[in-house]
């Protein structure tokens, strides 16, 4: 795992046995080769998890370079640059001697697909969740994504979740005005501004963690109905006027 750009991660997952090695999105060229070069690795794949341009941005340079392999959402092969192979929802993507199931998870963008490596315990999500927060809906549905949300919950509490961008300590201070009363909340929001007043990384976050502090997973929670005064409204309901607040923010 690496930053670059304003705000974005890369992610690098390599397979000794089989020599395999895959960019998880191809936010910037230069830093995915200079992660490649410390590590001796040699790229073969790039997995992508939707098309914006800090996403797959990089994909036809690498590929140049490399001849690497291009996997990505099936539901937006057209935008996905040099698209090789194909996934969608209940796919397993076979990596060496690791397998990705893929799920569909679309809100933040049509086709975004997210990876979970289950025997691993490690999970690509892109720019569907974020520590304690979630993708801006630029084409999709309140109910799309809290149905994309839905599929993370059902994983195993701790897998490691890899989210594309370091957005953590701007999400912990909306999820506090919103939730003002989690006291799980309150203690992470602190332990954030320690790693972040020392420039580390909050990423990779935990689905346990994250169902307990993030607001975006939590539409049944009293302290968020109370604050948002919809005591009685259905979990969509809650969660749109939460991604609303948000996006106001
Ligand atoms: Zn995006």
């Amino acid at each position: 795992m690496f930053p670059c750009l304003a705000d974005n991660y890369g992610f690098l997952i390599h397979d000794r046995r089989a020599d395999l090695t895959a960019a998880i999105d191809t936010p910037d060229v230069t830093a995915i080769e200079k992660a490649l070069a410390a590590k001796q690795w040699t790229l073969t794949h790039i997995l992508n998890t939707h098309h914006h341009w800090d996403h797959a941005g990089g994909n036809l340079e690498l590929k140049k370079r490399t001849g690497c392999l291009i996997v990505g959402p099936r539901a937006d092969a057209s935008r996905i640059p040099g698209i090789d192979v194909q996934v969608g929802e209940g796919d397993v993507f076979e990596f060496g001697n690791h397998n990705a199931r893929i799920y569909d998870t679309p809100g933040h963008t049509r086709g975004h697909i997210a990876y979970l490596f289950a025997t691993d315990g490690v999970a690509f999500v892109g720019d569907t969740l974020f520590a304690m927060g979630c993708g801006r809906l630029f084409e999709g549905t309140p109910e799309q994504m809290w149905t994309s949300l839905q599929k993370f919950m059902q994983w195993p509490d701790d897998t490691r979740i890899y989210c594309a961008h370091e957005y953590t300590q701007k999400n912990a201070r909306f999820a506090l005005t919103v939730e003002p009363h989690n006291r799980d909340l309150i203690r992470r929001a602190a332990e954030v501004d320690t790693l972040r007043a020392k420039g580390m990384p909050t990423i990779p976050t935990r689905l346990d963690i994250e169902k307990k502090t993030n607001p975006f997973l939590r539409p049944g929670s009293p302290d968020l109905r109370r604050t948002l005064n919809m005591t009685d409204a259905g979990d969509v309901e809650v969660f749109a006027k939460t991604r609303e607040l948000k996006d106001r923010f």
